[in-house]
């Protein structure tokens, strides 16, 4: 199982910057082939992304893949303003951010919804990113474990068995965007109890998911990070959206 680093840029760049970054970035990382780099940029700019990208891999070897930060479960239909696993396929989509912090808490996803996305996507090769994270009063209130507990149990229902095909990211809302990142200790207590309890309900196959720590990663911090037991890569949000931060991030693991 390599690391995996992946930039989320959330709703930042158009096309035309989105390939001025790749032009930036990608040669930076062509040697870096260890560790498994994913950009998911907005929806407009996938399908010039993934043209880049293509060309990118047949010039030489990189281990850039592709993510999207959200689709709809349904593969086609009455469904106004939404995006499905079949378009996403087609544009070589290899990873999908799924329950972001931002969808639940600005956008209203529940669990019910979120295990929708994630059963689609697995069904339809697409590798899901099931976010996950506790709010800064569920902390303080000691919820935190059984927040992260309930979370996991009702994103991953029915796919149990499929955890070889899925990934988890640790992002504490409290820790989005804010600067404060988790510290590792902080991290790493959440990702063992994460560790353990997919271990539980996958019956032990879940040697390939990576538990991903998200939340105000950044050049500084992701050394410390990524020394602990159970961090097996980063979700970046704002560092990512400068290349030559993303790739210090990527250094450091
Ligand atoms: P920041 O790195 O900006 O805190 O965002 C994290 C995130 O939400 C990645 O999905």
């Amino acid at each position: 199982m390599s690391y995996l680093v992946a930039a989320n840029w959330k709703m930042n760049k158009t096309v035309g910057e989105t390939l001025e970054y790749l032009d930036l970035f990608l040669p930076s990382v062509k040697d870096l082939t260890k560790i498994e780099i994913m950009i998911a940029p907005p929806f407009t700019a996938l399908s010039s992304a993934s043209v880049r990208l293509d060309a990118a891999r047949k010039e030489g070897e990189y281990n850039v893949k592709l993510g999207a930060q959200n689709m709809y479960y349904e593969e086609k239909g009455a469904f106004t303003g939404e995006v499905s696993p079949l378009m996403l396929s087609e544009l070589e989509v290899d990873y999908v951010i799924i329950g972001h912090s931002e969808r639940r808490h600005k956008f209203g996803e529940k669990d019910s919804l979120i295990n929708k996305k994630v059963i689609s996507a697995v069904e339809h090769g697409i590798r899901p990113i099931l976010c996950v994270g506790e709010t800064l009063e569920e902390r303080e209130q000691g919820k935190t474990l059984s927040v992260v507990e309930r979370q996991i149990r009702n994103g991953l229902a029915g796919v149990e068995r499929d955890m070889i095909y899925i990934d988890i990211a640790y992002e504490p809302v409290w820790a989005i965007g804010t600067g404060v990142n988790a510290t590792p200790e902080q991290a790493q207590e959440v990702h063992r109890f994460i560790r353990s309890l997919i271990n539980e309900i996958s019956k032990g196959n879940d040697g390939k998911t990576r538990i991903l720590y998200g939340g105000s990663v950044n050049e500084k911090n992701a050394r410390e990070l990524i020394k602990e037991k159970n961090i097996d890569g980063f979700l970046v949000g704002t560092a990512s959206l400068d290349p030559e931060r993303f790739y210090k991030i990527i250094t450091e693991v």
